[in-house]
């Protein structure tokens, strides 16, 4: 039996219509949202976030708060304070300041960010909290450009290694900076759950280990106190790989969970699938539940019908989806 199946739900301004969404997912099997708020939305749209959290919570699904932007999360998704407070920017080995991006290590960001969770569990309170795809920025020149070399960076390194931060992508700096990521998450989901005991931390790493975006080893997982859920987004379909590599995703997603003594949650894409390739949806569905997924999830609700990331066939895409999710919660 999994765990949770989850849909991907941005949320909608108008009531009746959330309802009518909310009642749809929760008959198509899913048991949770996965509510984006993008940072431009928060506090302006609180109240229409706040009604949806409410209204599945009546209905019955449990409500995961995926955070989009605050200047960590998810690489294309922007920062409206973080350009404010330059000083909280991550800084190339070139000394390029990247606005959109808060550094890791920088107390201020780190500061205003766990005010913004403060905000958001205790105005909405979630079931718990969605980490997508925390990254470092991968400048065009990567890597012979980097991040992050700012002056906090600069000052812990040079403490705990006892020399001046290089400025060449070494193995020092690709460990500092992988260390500097999972410092930094194992932080905010602590304070999220000193926030209210209860929050789910769910953190989803993008599947690859090249570290251009900080991270090369999921190793550092199994050091998590405050994690429950170890996730991942492998979208085979979209990015026009073989399915062995989303099988070979799922596997080490699911076998880092076990030894983290957490649950795993395979992200299967509703995004851009091509018309004809709806079964890829319910096989790659089934055969992660098969390899040992504790949760499914997708992005995102019918299929993302009208936005430039739609399925081509968004009707077919979510009726295939939905037959998958019923066999899965049938096991
Ligand atoms: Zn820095």
């Amino acid at each position: 039996m999994v765990w949770d199946v989850s849909v991907a739900y941005y949320g909608c301004p108008y009531p009746k219509h959330v309802e009518a969404d909310l009642n749809e997912i929760y008959e198509s099997g899913f048991t949770s949202i996965t509510l984006c708020i993008n940072e431009y939305e928060w506090p302006s749209l609180m109240k229409t976030k706040k009604i949806v959290v409410e209204k599945a919570r009546k209905i019955g699904l449990r409500t995961f708060i995926d955070v989009h932007g605050f200047g960590f999360f998810v690489p294309s998704h922007f920062s409206i304070s973080v350009p404010s407070n330059l000083e909280w920017c991550e800084v190339d080995n070139r000394g390029r300041i990247y606005p959109l991006r808060g550094c890791p290590n920088n107390p201020d960001y780190r500061t205003w960010l766990k005010k913004k969770v403060y905000e958001i569990i205790t105005n909405l309170r979630p079931d718990g909290m969605f980490w997508d795809e925390p990254s470092l920025i991968v400048p065009r020149d990567w890597p012979n450009s980097w991040t992050c070399r700012c002056q906090v960076c600069r000052e812990n390194f040079r403490r705990e290694h006892g020399h001046d931060m290089p400025e060449d992508l070494t193995e020092e700096v690709k460990e500092f900076r992988q260390k500097s990521m999972f410092n930094f998450l194992e932080d905010i989901m602590g304070e999220a759950q000193r926030i209210d005991g209860g929050i789910v931390n769910i953190l989803c790493l993008m599947p690859e280990h090249t570290g251009r975006y900080g991270i090369y080893s999921w190793e550092p997982v199994l050091g998590l106190k405050s994690l429950n859920v170890f996730s991942t987004d492998p979208y085979w379909i979209w990015f026009n790989r073989p399915f062995d590599w989303f099988l070979e995703w799922v596997t080490r997603a699911v076998n880092v969970s076990r030894r983290a003594s957490v649950k795993a949650q395979i992200w299967v894409e509703l995004i851009k699938v091509p018309s004809g390739r709806e079964p890829d949806i319910y096989k790659s569905v089934i055969k992660a539940v098969e390899l040992g997924a504790d949760a499914i999830a997708t992005w995102s609700f019918r299929a993302e019908e009208g936005s430039e990331l739609s399925c081509e066939n968004p009707d077919e895409a979510w009726k295939t989806m939905i037959k998958a999710v019923k066999e899965i919660r049938e096991k």
